[in-house]
């Protein structure tokens, strides 16, 4: 992390949780945070509770003081009409969604997401005015073979594409290796330094240096208390997206702490 960035943590609580649990959880994070974050606000925050609940986690936020930003796992790209299960960006407005995740690789992976679909949703989170958290990554095939700075330009160049300068100050890429998610392997602070430091070269080529170095790149993947401050005092590493570790109140702000004491 250098001090040009604020570090930025998100909770990424997946298909779990309910009302009762989900608005405990959040309630229990939001209440510490404003001391954890200071008055010189050392650590962005934001939680991503699954569709049902977001209304009323949003409520607890707010309560707490709105420290923490209420964001969503996923959005679909057509402002409204027939798609069948599908929610789009007003509606996540609406429910007082500021940011919103693109492409995790749940969503590539499990449910069979195209780069050509998370560029749609990319556009349709800008334009609507939500943070654009852009989720790249390597499979473990694709890491042994070599190939993770070429994945992640891929998935960089297609997920941005037609993304302009401008817009690039909302979006926040998340930088995932599919191997080390929820799985408690972690890639080492020197491997995802390595992976965050080409991606940032990516993002200079996409757009220009000033760009590539205002860019927040989150580290996700088995991310916990005892190695969140080795990630995130890598100077290219700016916080993290959390996934299993998120869901108890005490591991992220743990987490959350080592994210504001290495913007110090
Ligand atoms: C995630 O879901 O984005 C994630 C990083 O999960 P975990 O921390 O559980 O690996």
């Amino acid at each position: 992390m250098t001090a040009s960035r604020k570090p930025i943590v998100g909770g990424n609580w997946k298909m779990n949780t309910n009302t009762e649990s989900g608005t405990a959880l959040a309630r229990a994070v939001a209440d510490v945070f404003p001391d954890i974050a200071g008055a010189d606000h050392a650590v962005e925050a934001f939680v991503c509770p699954p569709f049902p609940f977001l209304a009323q986690v949003g409520e607890v936020l707010q309560a707490a003081g709105g420290g923490i930003a209420l964001a969503a796992q996923d959005i679909y790209h057509e402002p409204s009409g027939a798609f069948t299960g599908e929610v789009s960006a007003a509606m996540l407005k609406d429910v007082g969604c500021t940011a919103v995740l693109l492409g995790h690789s749940e969503r590539r992976h499990v449910i069979g997401e195209s780069d050509e679909l998370i560029n749609k949703k990319t556009h349709a989170a800008l334009e609507a005015g939500l943070t654009a958290v852009l989720c790249i990554g390597e499979t473990l095939d694709q890491r042994e073979a070599g190939k993770t700075d070429a994945v992640n330009k891929h998935q960089l160049t297609k997920g941005l594409e037609g993304v302009s300068t401008d817009q690039m100050a909302d979006v926040v890429i998340a930088y995932e290796p599919v191997w080390a998610i929820g799985t408690g392997k972690t890639a080492s602070a020197e491997d995802a330094q390595a992976a965050h430091a080409a991606i940032r070269e990516v993002l200079a080529n996409l757009y220009d240096q000033k760009t590539a170095d205002a860019t927040r790149i989150q580290y996700g993947g088995s991310c916990k208390p005892s190695n969140a401050a080795e990630l995130f005092a890598q100077p290219d590493i700016d916080g993290g997206l959390i996934g299993g570790a998120a869901l108890k109140a005490g591991d992220f702000l743990d987490i959350l702490r080592a994210a504001a004491a290495s913007g110090a």
